[in-house]
């Protein structure tokens, strides 16, 4: 995820503020200058930063000193708040029709991410149980409609494509004709790009939003792209009117700006984001989460959720239990990794927790390779090691490091981490107990 230089920028700026007991009007106005520099070094488009620090500033004046927290603590209170408002406040859903199917036909320039994102949402939708159906609108580039097909048989989800000269038009209302016959209850129109908006690309869009009455139109921009993202999303909202917004390469280096200025700018929230090319890195927007991932408080909701995601029911109950009864064993350790992995790339999932930002784990230097480690040496254990590993003393680990193809110190350090997990999974158990998000129905 982008953002590090924001995130640093800003604590530094909450920084200054920590040891002061009351805050001056000065402290105040010289941390929002701090962070204006900050919100325009990220790119954020200008108007929405004065909005912004405008109104941090107003609530950060008359700020009381609590018992419960420091001046400073309420300062970066008051800017999560403010983040999380400018981003749209809370979660903005896909409309779904009252007689299906759903119509949402995504829109974007070329290269935003559209095919792949399409893809991916169908994707979402066949795992919470609906019947989706891609339908293959771009007849310009006869490439897009075989990448539509082949990222349709990834996720498993049918793709509609027209007869050889077909318009767009046709193809979406046959599409959703087919769609009624064949008990399809959501229609994911994979319209065409172009790489500027222009009165062609927009006629044909208006032309099958004519035709077919989409529920929602969803575009899909690149947060890479900065400004230019927000100024295509005001360009498009304001020629065909969306919905919502799919901001995809949130996993690059994005500096930030368009994520935060977009539903400023244009009024339309951002309903998903896409974090990397895989079809499972797509995610529910969620204002208040990103609001302290940038802060730097890390997100360990997404994280929670993610993990009920790729873990098997069955086996992340039994795993509580374990938990619960302290008889959490290496076993489980190597099968928690091996989930762990499933989950997305290390540094995706650190990312997430709090406190870690990129140079740290740049400097960490997660070794996916390490995984790999682990699983030899977890192997070639006995089983009463693996469920005792008290019981590993020093001529064990020789032998295990020996079996493994490691060093004793790789023993040491796997053993520390699996305690270390211990407790971690631990923290997380007693979380999810008090707050157990249900499964994800959008
Ligand atoms: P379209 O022209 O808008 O349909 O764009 P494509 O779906 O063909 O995507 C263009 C490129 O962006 C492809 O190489 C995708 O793999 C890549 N891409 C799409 N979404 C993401 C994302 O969320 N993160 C990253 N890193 N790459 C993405």
């Amino acid at each position: 995820m982008g953002f590090e230089s924001l995130t640093e920028k800003l604590s530094a700026a909450f920084k200054k503020l920590k040891n002061k007991g009351k805050l001056t009007p000065a402290d105040i106005k010289e941390a929002m200058r701090e962070v204006k520099l900050a919100l325009l070094g990220a790119d954020v488009n200008i108007k929405v930063v004065k909005e912004f620090v405008a109104r941090v500033s107003e609530r950060a004046v008359g700020i009381e000193v609590l018992e419960s927290l420091t001046p400073a603590q309420q300062v970066i209170k008051i800017v999560n708040e403010e983040l999380c408002q400018m981003m749209g406040g809370s979660v903005s859903k896909i409309k779904v029709s009252s007689s299906p199917p759903t119509i949402v036909m995504m829109t974007g320039l070329q290269g935003a991410g559209k095919t792949t994102q399409t893809g991916k949402l169908a994707g979402l939708y066949k795992k919470q149980n609906k019947r989706p159906l891609l339908v293959a609108c771009d007849v310009y580039r006869p490439a897009a409609i075989k990448q539509l097909q082949v990222v349709g048989e990834q996720v498993g989800v049918p793709v509609f494509a027209g007869e050889q000269g077909e318009s767009p038009v046709s193809i979406a209302k046959r599409a959703v004709e087919h769609a009624k016959r064949h008990g399809n209850d959501f229609v994911f129109l994979d319209t065409a790009g172009r790489l500027h908006i222009d009165e062609v690309l927009i006629e044909e869009l208006k032309n099958i939003k004519q035709a077919v009455n989409p529920t929602e139109i969803l575009l899909v921009v690149d947060a890479m792209t900065g400004q230019d993202a927000v100024n295509a999303a005001a360009a498009f909202n304001e020629a065909i009117g969306i919905d919502g917004i799919l901001l995809t390469k949130m996993d690059g280096d994005t500096r930030g700006g368009a994520a935060l200025s977009v539903k400023h700018v244009t009024g339309k929230p951002i309903k998903f984001i896409g974090v990397g090319e895989k079809l499972s890195d797509i995610e529910e927007f969620h204002p208040d989460r990103m609001a302290s991932r940038i802060l730097g408080m890390g997100d360990v909701l997404t994280l929670i959720e993610k993990a009920q995601e790729s873990f098997d029911e069955k086996k992340a109950a039994e795993l509580e239990q374990k938990i619960r009864r302290e008889t959490f064993d290496l076993t489980d350790f190597l099968d928690q990794l091996r989930q762990f992995k499933s989950m997305g790339s290390m540094d995706q999932v650190l990312s997430m927790l709090p406190g870690v930002n990129a140079s740290q784990l740049s400097n960490a230097k997660i070794d996916e390779g390490a995984l790999a480690k682990t699983e030899a040496m977890i192997l070639s254990m006995t089983d009463r090691e693996r469920l005792h590993p008290e019981i590993i003393n020093g001529s064990r680990k020789q032998r295990i490091a020996a079996g493994s193809g490691t060093r004793v110190e790789d023993i040491n350090r796997m053993l520390k981490q699996f305690e270390q997990s211990k407790k971690m999974l631990k923290q997380f158990s007693s979380m999810g107990a008090k707050r157990r998000p249900g499964r994800r129905g959008f």
